[in-house]
C-alpha cells in the first residue's frame, strides 16, 4: 500500500503543539515548502541544462517568532543520526556563530540566514516538522532551507524576488552543507506550483509550467529506502568531471556543447569524460523532448525517454545503484506503466514512476514483490511551492 501522508495543515498542527510544549507561548508565524520529484532531466542543472521536477506534497513547516535580543534557537522534529534536535547560537558578535558545526541540520539553517537577502536577521525561536523523508533523495534539505527562508520574509520582509530566494537557498547549501548542488532543488520548492511540473532553463532562470492534472494519470515515488556512502563523494566528482570535459570541448558548460562537438573532440577525452559529458547533452534534449510530449499528453512518449534517461544515468553516468535498477526493472514489468527511472542524485533515493491510475495497486505489489529491500510509496501530485501560512 502507498504511504499516507500528513497534511500541510496536520503539520503545521503538529508544529505548532510542539512550540508550544518547548517555548510555552504560541508561535506567531508560519511558513512551509516543499520537497520535489524531478521528473526527467537528471544532473543537468548544474550543466546549465533543462530540468522538469515538481513539487511536492511532502512538505517542511516552520513555525516561530521573534524575539527582542539576538539569540536563535531552533527545534526540529525530525530524527537524524544521533543529533540533538535542539540547537541555541546568538547572532552576535563576530559571524563565528554561523559557522558550519554541528548538529550538522542546523547548518541549513545558518546558512539561509547567512545568505538573507535583508540582513541583518533579528533573534528568533522556531520548530521544524517535515513529512519530507531526510536524505531519501526528495530534497529535504532545499524544502528545509527554503521553508526558512519564508519564515524568515515574516519575521524581516525582502524583497520577495522568487529566483533570488531560490538562488540565496542554493548558497546556504553551497556554503554550509557543502554540497555543491545545482539550483534545481530550490527553485521549485519557491516556484513550483499546484497541477503543474516546471520547465527550468537553468542557464537563463526562466521556468515553464507544464500542466500535469489527468486524473487518468498517477506519479508514484518508490523510496529504496537505501542509501549507499558514495552518494556525498561522487556529486563533486561528477561536477568536476563535467566541468573539464566542458573546457576540453571550448564551452562554457555542457548546455552549450552539441553531440556533434562531442563526436569531434572524443579523442581529446578519456573515456569516462566522453560518457559523462554524452549522458548530460543527451539528457537535456531528453528533457526538451519529454516536457513537449507532457504537454501534448503523449505518456508514452514520455514514459519512453524516462527510461532512456534511467538507462543513461546507470550506463554512462553510473550514478545508479543494484536497488534503484530492480525497483525500475519491476516498475516497467507492470502494464499501464507508461516509464520509470531513478530520481535525484543517485546511489539509493528513489524512483519515479508514471503509469495509469487503475494500475497503481498492481504496480506497488508487483513492485514489493520483485524488490529485495522494503521499499515505502508516494502517490504523489503536483503541489504548490512555498507558502507563508498564519500570520497571527
Ligand atoms: P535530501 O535533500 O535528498 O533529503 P540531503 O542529504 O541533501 O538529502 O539532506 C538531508 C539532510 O538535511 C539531513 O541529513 C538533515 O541534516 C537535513 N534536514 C532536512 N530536513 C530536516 C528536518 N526537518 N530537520 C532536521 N534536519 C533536516
Ligand atoms: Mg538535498
Amino acid at each position: 500500500m502507498a504511504s499516507s501522508f500528513p497534511s500541510v495543515s496536520e503539520l503545521e498542527a503538529a508544529a505548532r503543539l510542539l512550540y508550544g510544549q518547548v517555548f510555552g507561548e504560541e508561535p506567531q508565524v508560519a511558513a512551509c515548502a516543499p520537497g520535489r520529484v524531478n521528473l526527467i532531466g537528471e544532473h543537468t542543472d548544474y550543466n546549465q541544462g533543462l530540468v522538469l521536477p515538481m513539487a511536492l506534497p511532502l512538505v517542511t513547516v516552520v513555525v516561530g517568532s521573534r524575539t527582542p535580543g539576538p539569540d536563535v534557537t531552533v527545534v526540529t522534529a525530525t530524527e537524524d543520526a544521533d543529533e540533538p534536535r535542539r540547537v541555541d547560537f546568538s547572532l552576535l558578535g563576530d559571524g563565528a556563530a554561523l559557522a558550519p558545526g554541528l548538529p550538522r541540520w542546523a547548518n541549513y539553517v545558518k546558512g539561509v540566514i547567512q545568505h538573507y537577502r535583508a540582513p541583518p536577521v533579528p533573534g528568533f525561536r522556531a520548530v521544524v516538522v517535515s513529512s519530507v523523508p531526510l536524505g531519501g533523495g526528495l530534497s529535504s534539505s532545499a524544502s528545509l532551507e527554503v521553508a526558512f527562508y519564508t519564515f524568515l520574509q515574516q519575521l524581516k520582509p525582502d524583497d520577495e524576488d522568487g529566483v533570488s530566494k531560490a538562488l540565496a537557498c542554493q548558497q546556504a547549501e553551497h556554503t554550509h552543507a557543502g554540497v555543491p548542488c545545482g539550483i534545481m532543488d530550490q527553485f521549485v520548492s519557491v516556484l513550483g506550483s499546484e497541477g503543474h511540473a516546471l520547465l527550468i532553463d537553468c542557464r537563463s532562470l526562466k521556468a515553464t509550467a507544464v500542466p500535469l492534472t489527468d486524473p487518468s494519470l498517477v506519479i508514484l515515488i518508490t523510496n529504496s529506502n537505501v542509501r549507499h556512502s558514495l552518494t556525498g563523494s561522487e556529486y563533486p566528482t561528477r561536477r568536476r568531471q563535467c566541468e573539464e570535459a566542458a573546457s576540453v570541448l571550448g564551452k562554457d558548460s555542457l548546455r552549450d556543447a552539441t553531440i556533434k562537438d562531442l563526436e569531434e573532440a572524443k579523442g581529446r577525452l578519456d573515456d569516462v569524460a566522453y560518457r559523462r559529458a554524452r549522458h548530460v547533452i543527451e539528457e537535456i534534449e531528453r528533457t526538451a523532448r519529454a516536457a513537449e510530449a507532457l504537454q501534448r499528453g503523449a505518456y508514452r512518449e514520455f514514459g519512453k525517454l524516462m527510461v532512456e534517461s534511467h538507462k543513461s544515468l546507470r550506463d554512462l553516468y553510473e550514478v545508479s545503484c543494484r536497488e534503484l535498477d530492480q525497483l525500475v526493472s519491476a516498475a516497467t514489468e507492470v502494464e499501464g506503466v507508461f516509464g520509470s527511472r531513478m530520481t535525484g542524485g543517485g546511489f539509493g533515493g528513489c524512483t519515479v514512476t508514471l503509469l495509469q491510475a487503475h494500475a497503481v495497486d498492481k504496480t506497488i505489489q508487483h513492485i514489493q514483490e520483485r524488490y529485495g529491500g522494503t521499499p515505502t510509496f508516494y502517490v504523489t501530485t503536483p503541489s504548490a511551492g512555498a507558502q507563508v501560512l498564519s500570520v497571527s
